[in-house]
């Protein structure tokens, strides 16, 4: 039987990109009483947390929550937006890229992937891995469509498996530039609440989030924020859907309602969370991981270890990965650090298994439980007998108290 009852003393580390340490407050304020999902107050809690939720978004298009893991609502922006066959364009910038891939093929879509074109002398087999979305191919690819036959250009934000933020107003102003029809669905799962992002602004038609990364959730629900032309789409669109249904959970949004039983407690978290990013406002909440990922850049550097994202424009400010050397398989050196010193790190996904792990800086952080982070780290590369160039830790120490 498996004992589920074990816990070592103190704080576990919980330093994987997502789920990411939930602050005691949302914590408690999952804990209320869960109430009537029909009732006076529910409606409230919705229109507080939808309202909320635009703002995170930086839209007024209508935000639907459903209760569901990101997968969900990668799932509800394909099937309200397209037709069984649609040509969907997919940039592969990972790990997600590519699932989002694989489900839009397992949904009977035709699927296109357009992926870096490059070298990289690291990462020979994994080059398109360490970059961020080359907008040029996306403008090159809709270019040759003359028929309007791509429905749909498929996008990563924050790619959660490599830690590089793609430029987004980049790929909208490449399907301007070729008069293309498409619409813009973009995944920032990992992004939204921890790293800038403008659904209005950068004209996406979905944006898709989900709770337990960059919003300081548990896992449970997440998010579809879908622009007039999206809804338009919906209109014609043939996939079959109904639990992921627009139509009927925007009318009955407007009361703060839901057709079918919401993850009451999740909104409690979400309402919570809301009202802390309000507080500390997004920019201060965007600087503050801009700094950490600075401060654990600076340790890996020191460490003389490559960092994964090859762009120093494309650092993400959710998570940093870091590329061990040839030989040495980072998911022994994970898993020796997980036992020794109960802190767990992100395993290398897809192509990049064994030889990067990754370090989540979002959440309930701060620059001391980042510092034991980073000690844990530099002490499990040392035990695995993985040769530095100098102490990480001191680095981001300077770094952080500078
Ligand atoms: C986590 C993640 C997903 C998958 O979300 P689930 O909540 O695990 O279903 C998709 N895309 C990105 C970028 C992610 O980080």
């Amino acid at each position: 039987m498996i004992k589920l009852d074990f816990h070592p003393t103190g704080r576990h580390f919980l330093q994987i990109p997502g789920p990411s340490p939930v602050p005691d407050r949302i914590l408690r304020a999952i804990s209320y009483p869960t109430i009537d999902h029909r009732g006076p107050e529910f409606g409230a809690l919705g229109l507080k947390v939808i309202a909320g939720m635009q703002k995170i978004f930086k839209t007024n298009d209508p935000v639907i929550i459903y209760p569901a893991s990101g997968t969900g609502a990668w799932e509800a922006a394909l099937v309200n937006t397209l037709s069984p066959g649609d040509h969907v364009l997919m940039f592969e910038t990972g790990h997600f890229a590519a699932l989002w891939n694989k489900l839009a093929t397992r949904m009977g879509l035709k699927t296109e992937i357009v992926s870096y074109q490059g070298n990289d002398s690291v990462l020979p087999n994994a080059a398109g891995w360490r970059q961020g979305i080359q907008a040029n191919l996306i403008l090159e690819r809709l270019k040759q469509d003359t028929t309007h036959s791509i429905k749909a250009v498929c996008v990563v934000h924050n790619e959660t498996s490599t830690g590089v933020t793609s430029d987004i107003a980049a790929v909208r102003q490449a399907i301007d530039t070729a008069q293309h029809p498409a619409l813009l669905l973009v995944d920032t799962i990992s992004g939204l609440g921890s790293a800038d992002y403008r659904h209005d602004e950068w004209g996406v038609d979905v944006s898709i989030s989900g709770s337990q990364k960059g919003l300081m959730l548990p896992p449970g629900i997440s998010f579809n924020a879908v622009s007039p032309k999206a809804i338009e789409a919906s209109k014609t669109a043939k996939m079959p859907r109904a639990f992921w249904a627009w139509d009927e959970i925007i009318e009955m949004n407007k009361g703060g309602y839901w057709p079918s039983t919401s993850s009451t407690n999740l909104l409690y978290g979400l309402s919570e969370a809301l009202d802390m990013f309000e507080e500390e406002g997004m920019d201060n909440v965007f600087a503050r991981h801009q700094r950490w990922a600075a401060g654990v850049r600076a340790a890996v550097n020191a460490w003389g270890l490559p960092i994964q994202c090859a762009d120093q424009s494309l650092y993400s400010p959710i998570l940093t990965g870091v590329i061990t050397p040839e030989g040495v398989d980072a998911d022994e050196i994970r898993k020796l650090i997980q036992k020794r010193f109960d802190l767990s790190l992100g395993t290398g996904l897809g192509k990049l298994k064994g030889r990067m792990f990754r370090i989540g800086h979002l959440g309930d952080s701060n620059d001391l439980t980042l510092l034991a982070t980073l000690a844990g780290v530099e002490m499990g590369l040392k035990l695995s007998g993985v040769k530095l160039a100098g102490s990480g830790v001191l680095s981001a120490m300077d770094y952080f108290s500078a």
